[in-house]
């Protein structure tokens, strides 16, 4: 299959929407930017849809996508016992990088949830993602637009990377704002719970509907309980090569990777190193590449998944990182980094 890759601008916005909305509502799958990650679209409503979903990504078939809408009074027919919660939280976060899992109704096909009855929805800040989702008949479910394990795309050309040849297109609308999914919300029970950290932060989250808590998986230190998100469980964001995370003060921190680096280069290895530009010129290796300032969690965030892929380029034997202050959004960032380290952190 041909994969056309077409850059958004304002001359052919509508006519190029309109052909993405015609290939979705015909059952094909149509990549497009949003403001957290690059997504791959197919009609949430259509099994088959989904299918193809699952297959252009290498996606286990138990992990459930997000069904994305641009009207919040479409949230209707695709849920059912519509929750107060929701539409408070709706009212300050949407369109944002806000997921909430509520009861699905009967016009949500299993193909979508991975089986489950319940459903996740979201409406993406993003006028070329808000306009194909109308093109498109309301609903389109879609998860990041990577080959599933690999880091998430923020840019159109890592979704060309990994999607070429296998769906007929992908909309540019450059690089994206935030550069991490969005945070998960479960609200399908009594107790409202964070399936996995976003750039809505739990701060943020009780300000409006007072409590939250994490999913007890999340704060697991080996990972080894059931997350609720089934997605969560699986190896993600992961580099070719292994990722070492090294966390404790940062005097410390910064002596180890150095003499980390010395002994892969003994053995011969080729090292990348990920790090804060505070500590860049630190290190002596093949590659190392600054994440951003330090306490700049939106420059990291948005830089995480972009600087993985590039040591995968690179071709590096192993890779060390330095870890960030977990709270606010560094929460959701450090989620990130451990899963794609696979959780080898080296406390010191
Ligand atoms: P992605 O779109 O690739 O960022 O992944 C979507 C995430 O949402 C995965 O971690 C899924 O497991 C999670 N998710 C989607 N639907 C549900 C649901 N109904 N219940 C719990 N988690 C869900
Ligand atoms: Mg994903």
């Amino acid at each position: 299959m041909e994969t056309k890759l077409i850059k958004i601008s304002e001359d052919n916005f509508s006519a190029t929407i309109k052909q993405a909305g015609r290939i979705l509502k015909n059952g094909g799958l149509v990549a497009f930017p949003t403001e957290t990650v690059y997504g791959l679209g197919g009609d949430a409503l259509d099994k088959e849809a989904s299918k193809k979903i699952y297959a252009a990504k290498g996606r286990p078939s138990d992990n459930p996508l997000i069904v994305h809408i641009a009207d919040f009074s479409d949230i209707y027919a695709i849920t059912k016992d519509m929750d107060e919660r929701a539409k408070k939280l709706s009212d300050a976060f949407w369109p944002g990088p806000l997921t909430m899992i509520l009861n699905k109704s009967e016009r949500v096909p299993y193909e979508t949830t991975g089986g489950l009855d319940t459903v996740a929805v979201r409406m993406p800040d993003n006028g070329t993602a808000l306009a194909l989702i109308k093109a498109a008949g309301g609903y389109i479910a879609a998860p990041s637009a990577n080959t599933s394990g690999r880091p998430s795309p923020t840019r159109a050309e890592r979704v060309y990377e990994d999607l070429n040849g296998k769906i007929p297109m992908i909309l540019d609308g450059g690089a994206v704002g935030i550069g991490i999914e969005s945070t998960i919300i479960d609200l399908s029970g009594d107790e409202p719970l964070i399936l996995r950290p976003g750039y809505i932060t739990p701060e943020m989250l009780k300000e409006v509907i007072g409590d939250v808590k994490f999913d007890p998986a999340l704060t697991e230190a080996k990972g080894d309980a059931a997350p609720k998100a089934p997605g969560m469980k699986y190896r993600h964001y992961a580099p070719k090569a292994q990722l070492i995370l090294v966390r404790g003060d940062q005097k410390k921190v910064t002596e180890k990777i150095v003499s980390l680096i010395d002994e892969a280069h003994a053995d011969g290895k080729k090292v990348g190193i990920l790090c804060a530009t505070e500590s860049q010129s630190d290190y002596k290796a093949e590659i190392v590449e600054s994440l951003g300032k330090r306490g700049d969690e939106e420059e990291i965030a948005r830089n995480l998944f972009e600087k993985l892929r590039e040591f995968d380029e690179k071709e590096v034997d192993i890779i060390y990182s330095e870890c960030f202050e977990e709270t606010g959004l560094g929460i959701a960032v450090m989620n990130r980094m451990i899963k794609a380290a696979g959780h080898q952190i080296l406390d010191i």
